[in-house]
């Protein structure tokens, strides 16, 4: 069995479920004695960050998580037991995201030179609030002027095939909360009463649906998703004082929350009303030319046979902290088609060329630092 897929086996058997680490992080400052280990801890939430210099050239940063969601039930096996099964690894993280991080630690174990740094962020809090984990050692490390300059995040982020995704950056979301006042009455006597809904029914195929932009070749367009509605006490004599509208929008870097409540206040400024609106993450995107994305493209390619597709679809992820430091990031890893789900599993064969992706882009990071290319 080759060490990649021994550490991955080793690592799915220790159990944690977000936000414990089960001692991986300490597992994994081991496996590489090397690199100089700093543990960063808050509020319960253990973090690892390994570093090593072997020149003064760029710092490249590998990251991702040991966490994993709980289980569930059904399994056919002990999620928390690897089990070797026709070519696959089945258990709870195999595919997001203990083969990423066994690639990532078993590269940077035979890494032997480098042109610059290489570091490796561990978090144990991304399945979790993410509030001490990714954003709490970047914030550390800003603080010492020790930000990389790159980073990949080995999230599972192929569809069909290996290798056939990079994500380049990720939506934001928006939320909101509109509220329409009224004044209610008997249905008997509408004149009396001040009916939000009826108010607000002409307007809301202005609402439902709406583009803020059209999106374009890494984002798909900002939509506005209404996502509940409700008015009154469900019964069919009473008119309601007030219409409640929740909505969603997965925003690209061409919409704001500036944008999004001038839209929405412009619709609703002959009536009484309340609106609330808040960003719980913003989008990103890393340039296409940025070092870390041609490389790792290039990476992909070699290793995989396939020409990836550069995409920001999905949920967010720690990326997007990255991004907010200035990092270059991109992030690309194995199949997600189980992630969080029953029987789990990873084929041998993709964990195997994840690992080699990751050791082909810190080559090619290398050669590119020498001039080389
Ligand atoms: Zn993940």
């Amino acid at each position: 069995m080759s060490k990649v897929i021994s550490l991955l086996k080793n690592i799915v058997s220790m159990k944690s479920v977000t936000p414990d680490d089960g001692n991986i992080l300490q597992y994994i400052a081991n496996c590489l004695p090397e690199f100089k280990a700093h543990i960063f801890e808050r509020n319960g939430v253990k973090n690892l960050f390994l570093q090593r210099k072997f020149g003064d050239g760029i710092h490249l940063c590998f990251a991702g998580h040991v966490d994993v969601v709980p289980a569930g039930n059904g399994w056919n096996s002990d999620p928390f037991i690897a089990k070797y099964e026709n070519e696959y690894i089945i258990g709870r993280g195999t595919q997001d995201m203990k083969s990423g991080v066994a690639s990532m630690v078993i590269a940077l174990q035979e890494t032997k030179n480098f042109n610059g740094t290489l570091s490796l962020l561990l978090t144990s809090d991304e399945e979790g609030d993410a509030k001490d984990g990714t954003i709490f050692v970047l914030e550390e490390l800003a603080k010492i002027g020790n930000l990389p300059d790159f980073c990949l995040i080995t999230e599972p982020t192929s569809e069909e095939k290996m290798g056939d995704v990079i994500k380049i950056g990720r939506r934001g979301s928006i939320t909101g909360i509109l509220n329409i006042l009224g004044k209610q009455g008997h249905s008997a006597y509408p004149h009396r009463a001040i009916n939000p809904v009826h108010l607000f029914a002409n307007k809301l195929q202005y609402l439902a649906g709406h583009l803020f932009d059209s999106g374009d070749q890494y984002f798909n367009a900002s939509q506005l998703v209404i996502t509940d509605i409700r008015g009154g006490m469900e019964v069919s004599n009473v008119t309601p004082n007030n219409l409640k509208i929740m909505f969603n929008i997965r925003n690209s870097t061409a919409t704001t929350l500036e944008n999004i409540e001038t839209y929405v206040k412009n619709i609703c400024s002959d009536l009484n009303y309340s609106l609330k609106i808040s960003v719980g993450s913003k989008p990103f995107l890393t340039n296409r030319d940025s070092l870390i994305v041609d490389l790792l493209y290039q990476s992909v390619k070699e290793v995989c046979q396939i020409e990836p597709n550069l995409t920001t679809g999905g949920g967010t992820s720690d990326a997007r902290f990255m991004a907010q430091f200035g990092i270059q990031v991109a992030e690309f890893g194995v199949l997600n088609t189980l992630i969080h789900a029953v029987d789990e599993k990873v084929s041998i064969d993709e964990v195997e060329k994840l690992y080699k992706v990751c050791l082909e882009l810190i080559f090619k990071f290398d050669l590119h630092g020498k001039g080389l290319k």
